[in-house]
C-alpha cells in the first residue's frame, strides 16, 4: 500500500503484537546507548534464537545460523539458505552508531573548585541541544595489561548523572544574539564532573579528589584515559510518547530503530531460500571510515569466511555473490514536520506513521555523492511490498537545493550490488531525544521480513 496512514489497518491482536514489538525496541535503545552495547545486546537476542558464533561452525549448512562480530563494534547474523550465495543474498545493513560527544583523551581538569571532563563530539550534533539536560558515560577502559574496564554510568535510578552547564538567561543577551550554530561551541562542550575538593591539598584538590574516586571505585589512573573509549549519552531510557502513546521518544533511533528491526527480521524469517544477513556497522555518522565502518574490508572478508563454511568458495564467486546480492540499506529518513514545512517539499517528503520510507537516492544538491537505486530492483521491492501488505512511501531529503545527506547505500553500491535506502521516518533527527511512529517501527520490520523471504536475482 503506496502513501497510507498505516494505523488503520491495525485493532485487536495485530495492535497488541505492534505495541509489543515496540515494548522491545524500547528495551534494546534504552540499554544500546552505544554501537559496542547494540553488538552485546545483538548477540544476547540472537543466542536466544539459536544463533552461534562463526568460531563455533567448520561446515555451515542450510538453515544453520551464525553470527559474526568485529571488534566488539559490528555484526553480522547470517541464516543460510537453500541457494549457493553465488546467486547473492538478501541483505540488510544499518549503523549502531548515533551522534554523541566522546571524552578527549586528556579530558580532566579542574577550574573553579569543578572537575570537569572535555570533549569531542561525534557525527553531526546541534550543540545547543546537549547543554542542560543528564547525562550519561558508557565504554571501555583497557589497562596497561589488557584488563577491560566497563564504564556504565547514568542509566540506573539510583546513579548520579552528569550535565553540561548553561548560561542564565539574565546573562546571556549576548551569546543569544548569536547564530545556533555558534551559540554553544564545541570546546564549550564540557562536562561537570565533581566538586568536592581533596582534604589537606589546595591545588586541583577536586581533581585530585575525583581521580582518588576514580581509583577507588573503578581502578583508574589518569593516564588509562589514553586507552579509553568513553561516550557521553543522554541519560534515561526510552518513553512512550503521545496521549495515545503511538510515538517513542528516545536518543539514538538514526539508525538504532532499523538495526533492531533489521535484525529481528533476520532472525524472525528464519531459513530462506536464499541466504539472509542483518549488517550492523559502525562509523555511519562520520563517514562510515575505519576499521568498523561500511568501508572496511570487513564485510567482504565475512562473506568470503561464511562461503568457505558453505564449501563453495572462490574469489569469482564472491564477486557473483556482491553482484547478485540484494541490500535494503537500513536507515531512516527525516519525517515531515508540522513545525518545520519550508524545508520539505511535500510530494516527495516522507511521513510518520505511513510506512517504510525508500529513498531511490539520497545525497545533496543534484544527488552528490548518493547511490541511485535501479528502477527495476524497486519494481521488484514494490511488488513485495504490495504482496504482503506492507505500507510503504517514497521520499527525499528535503528540497533539492536545501540540504542532503547520505547513508551507507553507496558503499555496497559500489560493490555493484543492488541497494536502496529503506526506513522509518524519524523527527528531530540527530537530537538527544528523537521521535518515531511505533507504526513505522513495526512496518519496517515487516517490510524487512518480506524483503528476506523473497527477494530474489534481479533479471
Ligand atoms: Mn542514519
Ligand atoms: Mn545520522
Amino acid at each position: 500500500m503506496y502513501n497510507k496512514n498505516a494505523w488503520s489497518k491495525y485493532e485487536g491482536k495485530a495492535l497488541d503484537e505492534l505495541m509489543q514489538f515496540n515494548e522491545g525496541y524500547k528495551k534494546f535503545i534504552s540499554y544500546g546507548k552505544t554501537e559496542r552495547l547494540c553488538v552485546k545486546e545483538a548477540i544476547e537476542i540472537a543466542s536466544k534464537y539459536g544463533f552461534k558464533d562463526i568460531k563455533e561452525f567448520n561446515k555451515l549448512n542450510p538453515g544453520d545460523k551464525v553470527y559474526v562480530t568485529n571488534r566488539g563494534k559490528n555484526i553480522c547474523a547470517f541464516v543460510i539458505g537453500d541457494e549457493p550465495m553465488e546467486k547473492g543474498i538478501n541483505i540488510l545493513g544499518a549503523h549502531i552508531d548515533s551522534p554523541r560527544l566522546d571524552l578527549k583523551q586528556n579530558p580532566l581538569y579542574e577550574d573553579t573548585d569543578f572537575s570537569l571532563l572535555d570533549t569531542h563530539y561525534y557525527g553531526g550534533i546541534v550543540k545547543y541541544q546537549w547543554v542542560a539536560r543528564p547525562l550519561a558515560l558508557h565504554g571501555v577502559i583497557y589497562k596497561k595489561d589488557g584488563t577491560e574496564i566497563l564504564v556504565n554510568i547514568g542509566e540506573n535510578e539510583n546513579d548520579p548523572v552528569f550535565v553540561i552547564s548553561d548560561l542564565l538567561p539574565h546573562l546571556a543577551a549576548e551569546k543569544n544574539s548569536k547564530p545556533g550554530n555558534k551559540v554553544i561551541e564545541g570546546e564549550g562542550l564540557d562536562i561537570t564532573f565533581s566538586s568536592i575538593p581533596l582534604k589537606d591539598e589546595d591545588k586541583k584538590a577536586v581533581k585530585e579528589n575525583v581521580l582518588k574516586i576514580l581509583e577507588d571505585n573503578y581502578k583508574i589512573n589518569e593516564e588509562d584515559f589514553v586507552s579509553a573509549e568513553i561516550e557521553v549519552t543522554p541519560a534515561g531510557p526510552a518513553r512512550d510518547l503521545g496521549l495515545d502513546r503511538s510515538m517513542v521518544l528516545g536518543y539514538g533511533h538514526d539508525d538504532r530503530v532499523c538495526a533492531y528491526t533489521s535484525l529481528m527480521a533476520v532472525l524472525d524469517a528464519g531459513k530462506c531460500k536464499y541466504t539472509t544477513c542483518a549488517f550492523l556497522v559502525d562509523k555511519e555518522e562520520i563517514g562510515s571510515v575505519g576499521a568498523t565502518g561500511a568501508q572496511s574490508d570487513w564485510f567482504e572478508d565475512v562473506l568470503a569466511e561464511i562461503m568457505n563454511l558453505t564449501g563453495d568458495y572462490s574469489e569469482l564467486k564472491l564477486r557473483h555473490c556482491f553482484s547478485k546480492s540484494r541490500m535494503l540499506s537500513s536507515d531512516v529518513s527525516a519525517g515531515f514536520d508540522p513545525l518545520y514545512k519550508g524545508v520539505f517539499e511535500q510530494k516527495n517528503a516522507a511521513y510518520c506513521s505511513k510506512g517504510i520510507v525508500f529513498n531511490k537516492y539520497t545525497g545533496s544538491r543534484g544527488k552528490s555523492g548518493c547511490n541511485d537505486a535501479d528502477p527495476k530492483f524497486l519494481a521488484q521491492i514494490r511488488n513485495i511490498m504490495d504482496e504482503n501488505d506492507i505500507n510503504y512511501q517514497t521520499a527525499e531529503l528535503g528540497k533539492v537545493d536545501v540540504g542532503g545527506g547520505g547513508t551507507i547505500a553507496y558503499i555496497l553500491g559500489n560493490k555493484n550490488m543492488y541497494v536502496v535506502d529503506a526506513g522509518v521516518s524519524i523527527l528531530s533527527m540527530h537530537a538527544p531525544c528523537e521521535i518515531v511512529s511505533k507504526v513505522d517501527v513495526y512496518e519496517a520490520y515487516k517490510a524487512y521480513v518480506a524483503f528476506v523471504k523473497f527477494a530474489k536475482e534481479v533479471e
